[in-house]
């Protein structure tokens, strides 16, 4: 049978697992725990076999979830976490031992570059790099270098990774490659295309994408063998090796470290990724289209956006993520406009932290997100006092830009610079 497409795929990925009663949604499975007829039934489970025990460590409800994700990702298997955050935790953690090195993006959420910290910490060598060429990550590579981790598309200030030369460089030296493919998600881009060994994804953001459900997601593109990998448990060093290391996050990450996504949530972001394609392209369009607008104004210093042809990694964007540039841009007012002032003034656009909703959401990234790192990693990173951070949604693409002309137009001329 001919591969369905990527929606249509989603669309009827739980008709397909046999749901009960023909339901086509898979129905939500609150129970802690799965019972068996026959003890040795439950015996076998938790010795191997397919099926639930305890809901710490998944349910029908997560399961079907993960099943769309791995679909959407190309992958082999995934596991769902409470949040994107624990997912990255559970790879981290689970997959690093004290004296080994991860190289990792300098471009990073803030939250993950808090996080490695506590691996410095724990004893683990973390080395930060311009990502956006590979021959900087070649360059840093040592001998207990273990993990390569970036993003897709960083926030806020919209650098892109050298996805594929940095898989290619990981590929010929046995390095775990870990792509955060939260701003891009599955619709744009696949880890897989690039050579990823896992693939995280923030549930919470376009996938879930109405901004009522945290999640996230590791998934396994089965492209790495784990056998020459020093760090995995004898006790999961079972079955075929390129599937150790997902086995050992789902052990070690999720029943032991328990941050599990409830059903509740897990539905509700199911839900929401049935339109993940439609979504993400309106999102997509109307960044484009606001990026052109705020180019140039008068009140914008500077756009970032990989949209726009003057971004240093433009044509990279075009190529990799099927012509769309994603929906998140960073702009730094005109001098001598205050950020506060301007984003007082808006409207339609909510100021909230959080990205990938369906509405437009804007914040002044240095004082929030980025306040807790200090002025001399926020310099490293690029991020300028007056930057603001927004996350186009879906509406209305007219009402958006006059949402921003009249703020811009409205800021207190005693605010503008030599006016
Ligand atoms: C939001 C985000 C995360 C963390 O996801 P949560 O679900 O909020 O924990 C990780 N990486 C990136 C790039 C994000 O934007």
């Amino acid at each position: 049978m001919k591969k369905n497409g990527f929606t249509t795929t989603i669309l009827h990925s739980d008709r397909r697992l046999d749901v009960e009663h023909g339901a086509v949604h898979k129905p939500m499975h609150p129970s802690s725990e799965y019972a068996y007829a026959q003890s040795r039934e439950l015996a076998a489970v938790f010795q191997g076999k397919a099926g639930f025990t305890y809901a710490r460590q998944g349910t029908p409800t997560t399961a079907a979830l993960e099943a769309k994700v791995t679909a959407m990702e190309d992958g082999v298997a995934t596991v769902s976490f409470a949040t994107g955050m624990a997912a990255l935790a559970a790879i981290f953690t689970t997959l690093l031992r004290r004296g080994d090195h991860l190289l990792c993006s300098q471009h990073i959420f803030g939250n993950t570059n808090s996080l490695l910290g506590t691996l410095q910490e724990l004893g683990v060598e973390v080395t930060l790099v311009d990502a956006t060429d590979a021959r900087n990550v070649a360059a840093a590579v040592q001998g207990n270098t273990r993990m390569v981790f970036t993003e897709t598309i960083a926030n806020p200030g919209t650098q892109v990774a050298d996805l594929m030369g940095i898989g290619q460089l990981c590929r010929q030296s046995g390095l775990v490659y870990v792509i955060d493919n939260t701003l891009t998600s599955p619709w744009l881009f696949k880890g897989r295309d690039a050579g990823a060994a896992l693939v995280m994804n923030s549930l919470s953001k376009y996938i879930g994408g109405h901004g009522h459900a945290l999640g996230g997601t590791v998934t396994d593109t089965g492209l790495f063998d784990w056998q020459g990998h020093p760090n995995i448990f004898e006790a999961y060093r079972k079955g075929p090796s390129t599937s150790w290391g997902l086995t050992q996050i789902k052990k070690k990450g999720l029943r032991d470290m328990g941050g599990t996504l409830a059903a509740e949530p897990a539905h509700r972001i199911a839900v929401g990724a049935e339109t993940l394609a439609l979504r993400m392209d309106r999102a997509c369009a109307n960044a484009l289209a606001l990026a052109r607008h705020l180019q140039g104004h008068p009140g914008i210093a500077r756009v970032h956006y990989p949209g726009l042809p003057g971004h240093a990694q433009h044509e990279r964007a075009g190529q990799l993520f099927r012509g769309r540039y994603g929906a998140l841009m960073g702009i730094e007012l005109a001098e001598g406009i205050d950020c506060f002032d301007f984003l007082d003034r808006l409207s339609v656009v909510v100021l909230a932290t959080h990205l990938g909703d369906t509405r437009t959401l804007a914040l002044p990234a240095a004082h929030t997100i980025y306040h807790e790192m200090g002025p001399a990693r926020r310099a490293q990173m690029g991020i300028a006092d007056s930057l603001i951070r927004v996350s186009v949604g879906i509406e209305d693409e007219a009402d958006l830009i006059a949402d921003f002309d009249a703020a811009l137009q409205a800021c207190p001329p005693a605010s503008k610079a030599g006016s």
